[in-house]
């Protein structure tokens, strides 16, 4: 059973007593930086020359300084900017100013778990990740509520990053809802399994297969879109609710059967092995490396690949098939707010 903590626990004192810079202002930096200014923290904003980010942080009249004068003036850096840029920026920006004493905060272990961020002697190394977006963050806190976190020390050179990372979990509202005791790795290492096998990688080519075993067979695109893609968010929202079982219990008896004898045929031992070598390159630095290396080289494969999921004949389809509904927000709006377009 996982170690959990809660508000309780924690001494939202101590994070009141450091100085914080928050680098980065996305869709985690906002929810940080707003949350730990309310719970009586000092904090700034620590952005890029020219960055569009800074009049917002201003608006909500954060101090807003270049990313080396922010980290000067802070003894605890919380780095939110996203992780392919995070290397360059800690290299040039944020290393030359650290101190012993300081402590170097990440919301996600990439960078910490593959090398690419290596602290210098006398610096605390944490991490406080919410498991959850970060305007839902934000929202929960001010609403009095939190999103829970994982937190995890990597380095403890002071003796006290443990109570220091609990204590700006509580700041950010955290541990109203509940922190859980993680290790870098195992954040990791998990995060990218979940997002590769199942949530991302795993639904999007489970989705694509079934439309494309549908349109081959002859069946028209649009009703293939509904029943592989559209009704797929029904079912998720009751698994979210009350897990498989909910699903199950709120499906009709046909789909409930049929789950059951075909879903192993579609996921068979097979795809577990292939999950379990995905699983491996993880491990090994063999994702991190291809995802980096070609970052790097300015993003071709990425960027061949993001052509090639857009060319996919269910997305014209859908975008079709989504003027139809006006419930549904209009898929211009999704580009909004992600850097790395
Ligand atoms: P975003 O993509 O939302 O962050 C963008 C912010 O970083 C902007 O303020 C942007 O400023 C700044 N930025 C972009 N590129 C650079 C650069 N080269 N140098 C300096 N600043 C830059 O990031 P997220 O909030 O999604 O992610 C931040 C961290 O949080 C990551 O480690 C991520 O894994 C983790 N995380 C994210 C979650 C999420 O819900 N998104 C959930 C849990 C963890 P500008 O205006 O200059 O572009
Ligand atoms: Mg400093
Ligand atoms: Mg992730």
């Amino acid at each position: 059973m996982a170690e959990m903590f809660y508000d309780d626990d924690a001494d939202l004192s101590i994070i009141q007593g450091r100085h914080v810079a928050v680098i980065g202002y996305g869709s985690q930096g906002h929810a940080h930086a707003l949350s730990l200014r309310d719970s009586g923290v000092d904090v700034r904003v620590g952005l890029r020359e020219g960055s569009p980010s800074a009049a917002k942080a201003e608006a909500e009249g954060l101090r807003v300084l270049p990313v080396a004068q922010a980290v000067e003036e802070a003894d605890l850096i919380m780095i939110l900017a996203p992780d392919q840029a995070q290397r360059k920026l800690y290299a040039e920006e944020i290393a030359p100013h650290l101190v012993a004493g300081d402590a170097l905060f990440f919301a996600h272990g990439f960078n910490i778990r593959f090398g690419y961020i290596e602290a210098p002697e006398g610096v605390d190394v944490c991490m406080v990740a919410p498991k959850g977006p970060g305007h839902l963050v934000r929202r929960e806190y001010v609403d009095g509520r939190g999103v829970p976190a994982i937190i995890a020390v990597e380095k403890d050179e002071t003796g006290n990053a443990w109570p220091l990372a609990l204590s700006y979990a509580k700041a950010i509202g955290s541990l109203r809802a509940g922190g859980i005791k993680t290790t870098f790795t195992e954040e990791t290492e998990t995060d990218l399994f979940g997002e590769q096998a199942v949530l991302c990688g795993g639904a999007s080519a489970l989705i694509m297969a079934g439309f494309e075993t549908l349109t081959e067979a002859g069946y028209q695109p649009e009703v293939a879109y509904f029943e592989c893609l559209h009704e797929l968010k029904l079912i998720v929202d009751l698994m979210y609710e009350g897990g498989i079982a909910k699903q199950r219990w709120s499906i009709s008896d046909t789909a409930e059967f049929g789950d059951y004898v075909s879903g192993p045929r579609v996921i068979d031992a097979h795809v577990k092995e292939n999950m379990k070598a995905v699983l491996a390159d993880i491990q090994s630095g063999a994702f991190a490396k291809r995802f980096i290396d070609d970052q790097d080289a300015g993003a071709p494969e990425f960027k061949r690949l993001r052509a090639e999921g857009e060319a996919h004949p269910i997305e014209a389809t859908g975008r079709e098939l989504r003027k139809l509904m006006s419930w549904v927000k209009s898929d211009d709006d999704y580009t909004e707010g992600t850097a790395a377009r």
